[in-house]
């Protein structure tokens, strides 16, 4: 049997390297066509020499040198390539069936693009593409018969809770609403003013899981969560008024679909991302993810209501969406300038949401009809989170 063969973009971060462990338990179904990088030269290597891949691309052109002579010294049949737009090669390459979209932020969107209009099987992790382009990205992929699989754990527990058959009408499938757990991040608990104060280091401890750093401060200031309903709205056509979001501190519950009938049907199990990649890479069938049964006997389940005082972002991106147009790009830009200043210590925490509401006030959002539209309004909010950073 033709073993499905895969592009895994961002193969060295933490979502590159879970799905490699999960399609290393199945040498008999999968096989790696291409695996990329931004620049970590030693990890892509090792995964080369591991998977032997025919492509693998690094966006920087310094280490594609570095990675080319190690390539060829060890003898692989591996052809290495450099910059975005090789990324779109192989994202759209006939060779390829199924693309994990893996690389984090603004960065993946042209890459998750091509892949549709080659009409592709997308594992979509890369959720700022859907928060960039949502409307594009959803149309790119219905029409070239491209299939999106949600990654992001709370968005495949919801796929898996809604009925096999649907095909975006949440009403005629009986759904009031869907309830998007978080965890509440390592700062569920820590009073407002000492927010002020918390470093790269604790905002990057996340309690229950372990993600790349961007990822892990969007949790802490549960702009995560805010970007996540953006994503629900993309992905199962709902209206910001289904979407509500509960905090659930175990991350046990990985999200419900609320049901005309009273009925909650939740998808639960330990916080472990091969198990959202297991499900996407073997949809429509069951494959064994490596990770451990859930100990029901051992869970609590608390949740709780999000609190709007200590975490802006949330509301911020609820506006966002509301607004509509480029509106999602502007905040999705401005958090990522405002989490990068954050990481390299130029911004204080609790200024992160106070950037982004600055710059949704001060860039104009416009409607997004094209991905030019897309990209204009992310480079423009990027210019003003830069200056507002400058400023304080
Ligand atoms: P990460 O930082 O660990 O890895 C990012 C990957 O993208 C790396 O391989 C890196 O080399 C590559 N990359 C970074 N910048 C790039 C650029 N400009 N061009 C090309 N490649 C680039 O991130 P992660 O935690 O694996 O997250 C990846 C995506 O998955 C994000 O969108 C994140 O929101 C989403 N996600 C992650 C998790 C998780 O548990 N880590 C859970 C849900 C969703
Ligand atoms: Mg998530």
């Amino acid at each position: 049997m033709k073993r499905e063969a895969i592009a895994i973009l961002g193969a060295t971060g933490s979502i590159g390297v879970s799905t490699l462990a999960v399609i290393e338990r199945h040498p008999d179904k999968f096989e790696i066509i291409a695996l990329t990088a931004h620049s970590q030269v030693p990890r892509l290597f090792e995964q080369c020499q591991r998977f032997a891949p025919r492509y693998a691309v690094m966006l920087d052109i310094v280490a594609a040198g570095q990675l080319r002579g190690l390539v060829k010294q060890a003898n692989l049949r591996c052809e290495v390539l450099h910059g975005a737009d090789a990324l779109e090669q192989i994202a759209a390459l006939g060779e390829v069936d199924t693309v994990m979209a893996a690389i984090v932020g603004a960065a993946g969107l042209r890459s998750v693009l091509a892949a549709a209009r080659a009409g592709k099987k997308i594992l979509l992790a890369n959720k700022e593409a859907l928060v960039m382009a949502g409307a594009l990205l959803v149309e790119t992929v219905r029409a070239n018969k491209a299939k999106l699989l949600p990654i992001d754990s709370e968005h495949n527990a919801i796929f898996q809770a809604l009925p096999h058959d649907f095909a975006g009408d949440l009403a005629a499938a009986g759904v009031r609403r869907i309830l998007l757990t978080a965890s509440g991040g390592p700062f569920r608990l820590t009073p407002a003013h000492e927010l002020e104060r918390v470093t790269p280091d604790e905002a990057c401890a996340h309690p229950n899981w372990v993600m790349g750093r961007k990822i892990s401060v969007d949790s802490a200031t549960m702009m995560n969560k805010g970007l996540e309903v953006i994503e629900a709205r993309w992905l199962f056509n709902a209206a910001p008024g289904q979407i509500e979001v509960v905090i659930h501190p175990q991350s046990i519950v990985h999200s419900l679909v609320e049901y005309i009938d009273g009925s909650l049907i939740a998808q639960l199990g330990n916080p472990d991302m091969r198990t959202p990649i297991a499900h996407a890479l073997g949809f429509p069938k069951r494959i064994s993810a490596g990770v451990a049964p859930l100990d029901l006997f051992k869970t609590a389940l608390e949740f709780s209501a999000p609190d709007p005082v200590r975490f802006p972002c949330l509301n911020l991106a609820y506006q966002s969406l509301q607004t509509g147009g480029s509106a999602p790009a502007i905040l999705n830009a401005a958090n990522e300038v405002a989490v990068a200043g954050f990481l390299d210590g130029r911004l204080g925490f609790t200024r992160i949401p106070h950037l982004i509401e600055g710059v949704l006030n001060e860039v104009e959002s416009s409607p997004l009809t094209m991905l030019d539209d897309a990209l204009h309004a992310d480079s423009r909010a990027r210019d003003a989170a830069r200056q507002w950073i400058a400023r304080c």
